[in-house]
């Protein structure tokens, strides 16, 4: 069991208020929890409703429970730490944490693999605590830690422009997508291609039709008449999905396309996610 720790994060002190880096004790690590030094940490929309303490996310913030909110759950480093039962990451070892950091693992929902439903479902960066807008990141229940195969990689440092192809944004946002479409068979861009499906992509915008294709579609429609959307409600995915999307993702090549910027310019990132100037996801890195 490791003593806590202090780690240096970027904390937003109300609701809306800029992010202001600042050091704040995170508890010690039980025995089945992991610390990863951030390296990688992709910037998700669930983030700026928790800055902005939007509707729903406003009881989740770190706010409610007397706290400054630390955002960050799509990271990607080295495992620093872990408790002596945790042994399917090992110090000095890559690994990655998505949104959900805890769950019973004992009711039938869990039993199944889905995780993600569970009445004890926890956060990454909810309820206070410290979320990988930071330069260490603890959870408690290490089995929501995953190796990330060799062939993912972190982010890719070439070409030298973007868009690179980073694996963080995988930690939630893909698994946000593979879930239905493994469970479901709905389709989702790059994913839906690699398993074979016909993708059409749809946009108002007729610049994006090569881009589109690019990412895997095979046609690309700008206007239609009308679309019917069924939407499962998966939240993100339970471990089962995690692991086989990392697989399939190191199988195929797959990785996000992404802007990165250092982490000391989260604020501006945010402005320009906020403001939907950027298509791209922003990724933030750290040294
Ligand atoms: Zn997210
Ligand atoms: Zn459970």
């Amino acid at each position: 069991m490791s003593a806590p720790r202090t780690v240096k994060c970027w904390a937003a002190a109300k609701p809306k208020a800029a992010l202001e880096e600042v050091c704040m004790e995170v508890p010690s690590l039980g025995p089945h929890g992991v610390e990863l030094r951030v390296q990688f940490c992709g910037l998700c929309g669930s983030d700026v409703h928790l800055i902005n303490s939007d509707g729903g996310y406003a009881d989740f913030t770190g706010f409610a429970v007397g706290k400054p909110q630390v955002c960050g759950h799509e990271v990607i480093g080295i495992v620093t730490a872990v408790g002596e039962e945790v042994t399917h990451v090992k110090v000095g070892e890559r690994a990655g944490i998505g949104w959900q950091n805890g769950a019973c693992h004992e009711c039938e929902w869990c039993k199944k693999g889905d995780e993600q439903l569970c009445a004890s479902v926890k956060a990454t960066c909810c309820e206070g605590n410290v979320g990988a807008f930071a330069d260490y990141v603890r959870i408690q229940d290490g089995k929501f830690c995953f190796a990330i195969p060799e062939a993912c990689d972190s982010a890719q440092t070439a070409p030298l422009k973007p868009p690179r192809l980073c694996s963080a944004p995988l930690l939630c946002g893909g698994q946000t997508v593979w879930t239905p479409l493994v469970q479901q068979t709905k389709d989702g861009d790059k994913f839906a291609s690699a398993l074979g499906r016909e993708v059409t992509a749809l946009s108002g915008s007729a610049s994006k039709a090569e881009e589109a294709k690019a990412l895997g579609a095979h046609a690309f429609a700008g206007t239609l008449d009308f679309i019917l959307v069924t939407l499962a409600t998966t939240q993100t995915g339970g471990r089962k999905e995690m692991e086989s999307m990392l697989a399939f993702c190191a199988e195929k090549g797959i990785g996000a396309s992404v802007v990165l910027r250092p982490m000391d310019e989260v604020n501006a990132c945010l402005a320009e996610l906020e403001s939907a100037k950027h298509a791209k996801r922003f990724v933030l890195t750290r040294d």
